[in-house]
């Protein structure tokens, strides 16, 4: 274990508080995989956790959780607990912090992410979280119908942990899927986005949508066209695919997604349509309508100008020429020498944009 972990766990045990590593550190760890986020779970309360860690980057989260950074480590400390009744079938009504490590466990969602480690490297592994882990499979702790009910996020999680590590669903987890797959319409639209996101960009991503998929999650997860995840990497490209609902995009994100579906239907190869569209989004669109994007983006690339303020005239020079003061008509002649330049009619130089004033104003 890196050191600076074990000072972590050591600073909780020298103040006699009990705490292990625990879920995603333990679990890649096993499978040969490096992570850098490090959830503990120990009996010391927030509010101590808070004390034995007070720095620059701390902070105590709403559940009591306490994350902060150190090196390229992230810490998460969380005091052992009991949820107590679930708010619509997401968020616990109420935490209980507890002294028992057993019943902390029994909360968690997966076996696989159950597996904990002390100090010393030693494991523990209350509920064959290994065992699950050489077979390859994604089962509940406890009963896989009630945890879903519980929390439907769990239903994505699984999913993503599936994807990623290419394993089984357990047949009962498979079958409560099934029976609870519409709960995942009450769930907000950023946590089902983050665990989609974290799905399409998985090398497995082929069987994370056949999953999505056989399950029938498509529908409560108002996804369509699925197909397309597999003919970008480009997660807005995917998701300008995938969805006509709004996955709690960004303005950003909202104004690329649209931009992606309105190049669709124009000529892709047109330089004024290349040139009002940049880069960036010719390339997905490319790559959507599996185009030669190589040579979309090459003819994109050879664009006399990308941007108005690279053509060599400005406004003064403008008015000078036509001995004229500014007025609404620079306008109508920046556009239309914008359309000459990009079209090859008239060179992006000073003079030759001059004698085109000239003769045609
Ligand atoms: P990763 O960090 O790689 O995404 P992780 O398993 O560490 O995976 P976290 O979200 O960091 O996931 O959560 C840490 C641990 O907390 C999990 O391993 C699991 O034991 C528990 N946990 C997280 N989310 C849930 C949940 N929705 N229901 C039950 N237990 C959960
Ligand atoms: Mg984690």
């Amino acid at each position: 274990m890196e050191k600076i972990i074990y000072d972590v766990l050591n600073k909780l045990e020298e103040n006699s508080y009990e705490s292990y590593i625990v879920g995603g550190y333990v679990r890649d760890n096993l499978l040969g995989i490096q992570s850098l986020d490090i959830d503990i779970c120990t009996n010391a309360k927030p509010k101590e956790v808070l004390e034995l860690f007070n720095c620059d980057s701390v902070k105590l989260y709403d559940y009591g959780n306490v994350s902060f950074e150190d090196g390229d480590y992230t810490f998460e400390i969380t005091t052992f607990r009991k949820d107590i009744k679930y708010k619509g079938n997401r968020k616990p009504e109420k935490i209980v912090y507890i002294d028992s490590f057993e019943e902390d466990l029994k909360r968690r969602d997966f076996t696989i992410n159950a597996i904990c480690m002390d100090k010393d490297g030693n494991i523990i592994d209350l509920h064959d979280g290994r065992k699950d882990l050489k077979r390859k499979i994604i089962r509940t702790i406890g009963n896989p119908d009630e945890k879903l009910k519980e929390d439907a996020l769990r239903i994505l999680r699984a999913i993503r942990f599936a994807t990623l590590f290419k394993f089984k669903l357990d047949p009962e987890l498979k079958n409560a899927i099934i029976d609870n797959k519409d709960l995942l319409k009450i769930l907000s639209y950023e946590r089902k986005k983050e665990e989609l996101n974290k799905i399409f960009c998985s090398k497995n991503k082929k069987y994370g949508v056949k999953l999505l998929s056989t399950l029938g999650l498509l529908e409560p997860l108002e996804l369509k066209d699925i197909n397309n995840v597999f003919y970008t990497n480009d997660l807005i490209g995917i998701w300008a695919m995938i969805t006509d609902s709004d996955y709690a995009f960004t303005k950003r994100e909202k104004e690329l997604i649209n931009k992606i579906k309105d190049l669709q239907k124009e000529d892709i190869n047109n330089p004024l349509i290349q040139y009002k569209y940049g880069g960036y989004v010719l390339s997905v669109v490319s790559d959507l309508k599996r185009l030669n994007t190589k040579k979309i983006i090459s003819k994109y690339e050879k664009l006399p100008i990308k941007d108005k303020n690279e053509i060599n005239i400005s406004a003064e020079e403008i008015c000078e020429v036509l001995n004229k003061k500014p007025d609404s008509f620079l306008k109508d002649i920046l556009e239309d020498i914008e359309v000459q330049i990009l079209t090859g009619k008239v060179k992006n130089e000073k003079e030759v944009i001059k004698k085109y004033i000239k003769d045609n104003y």
